[in-house]
């Protein structure tokens, strides 16, 4: 099947990319291995999208909505590779099917980076996540550790304080890439513990998660803490393996675009977080998707 664009992910990025170019008049196509929404449907309270405050699903599912209320095409299937992307029409190939169309948006988003740990693999799943949204009710009245600094980390342990009945907040050093207002909450939670300067070396537990290994980032002290369960928000990985050896990407692997969201091979474009921006937020991805599509409908008209 021929579109004027394929968009490869529907994240927010991808949504309002598809918004903007059907509204645009071209034949859109999204094309998503799992559900829409991408990591929003994993944000519990979601409060600096302007004209909106709630549950992040909420706001996954009104995106939804209005691209299907819009008519746009969107099929759930994985793209395993791009077939000449050098040519004026791309083919986005997948397990089934081949779709082709002159202009391709990259919006795959991002994946949790682990943390290497000892335990970390063996304990996965069994009191190990990645998503505090999806697993925290596992261990309501009981304690959780989550790892990071960032907004994740915070979000996660201000989620969790409603759940368990202690929270420890483990970062590695003693300021914050989360932003000051989620840090003023959670030190003022009385669930939530702060632990700086102070990393996991080891997650330990037989079957499950029982504790974990910690060590000063200043001295060689080590202390174990008791814990159901290990929240790791150390960050995220973007998700590549279709621009990999094709576009160009910066050193720590983001697909590095031009102003118009143009990546760096003509009619391929990279939108939300998978691309090189100083800030990955929902209103910079839906930014990043209307501005390529415009691009795109500029280009095509
Ligand atoms: P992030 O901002 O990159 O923070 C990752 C944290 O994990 C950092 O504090 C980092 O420590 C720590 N870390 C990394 N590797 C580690 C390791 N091996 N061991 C221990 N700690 C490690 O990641 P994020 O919090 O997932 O956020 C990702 C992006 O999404 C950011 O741009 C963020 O602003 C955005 N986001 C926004 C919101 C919101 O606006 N509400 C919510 C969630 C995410 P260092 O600081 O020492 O490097």
């Amino acid at each position: 099947m021929t579109y004027d664009v394929i968009i490869i992910g529907g994240g927010p990025g991808g949504l309002s990319a598809a918004i903007y170019c059907s509204r645009g008049g071209l034949n859109t196509l999204i094309i998503e291995s799992a559900g829409t929404g991408g990591q929003v449907n994993y944000t519990y309270d979601i409060d600096n999208y302007p004209g909106f405050i709630g549950n992040g699903r909420d706001l996954a599912e009104k995106m939804y909505e209005q691209v299907k209320g819009l008519g746009i095409k969107i099929v759930h299937e994985k793209v395993l590779k791009l077939k000449n992307p050098n040519s004026p029409i791309k083919t986005a190939v997948t397990r089934k099917n081949e779709y082709s169309a002159p202009a391709v948006i990259i919006s795959t988003g991002s994946k949790p980076r682990p943390l290497g740990i000892d335990g970390e693999e063996r304990l996965r799943g069994a009191g190990v996540s990645y998503c505090a949204t999806c697993d925290g009710a596992f261990f309501e009245g009981k304690t959780a550790a989550v790892v990071g600094g960032g907004n994740t980390a915070f979000e996660d342990a201000l989620y969790l304080s409603k759940l368990c009945k202690k929270v420890y907040l483990i970062h590695r050093r003693d300021s914050f890439r989360a932003n000051a207002h989620l840090v003023s909450l959670a030190r003022k939670n009385p669930s939530i513990e702060l632990i700086l300067n102070t990393n996991i070396t080891s997650i330990l537990g037989k079957n499950i998660v029982e504790a974990v290994m910690l060590s000063s980032r200043f001295n060689e002290k080590k202390q174990i803490l008791e814990t159901d369960a290990v929240f790791v928000a150390a960050g995220r990985i973007p998700q590549t393996d279709l621009a990999e050896n094709m576009l160009a990407l910066t050193d720590d692997g983001y697909i590095i675009t031009d102003e118009n969201m143009r990546a760096s091979i003509d009619g391929i474009y990279a939108v939300g977080d998978v691309r090189d921006t100083p800030l990955r937020q929902i209103v910079t991805a839906a930014a990043d998707g209307a501005i390529a599509a415009s691009d795109i409908i500029r280009t095509q008209n």
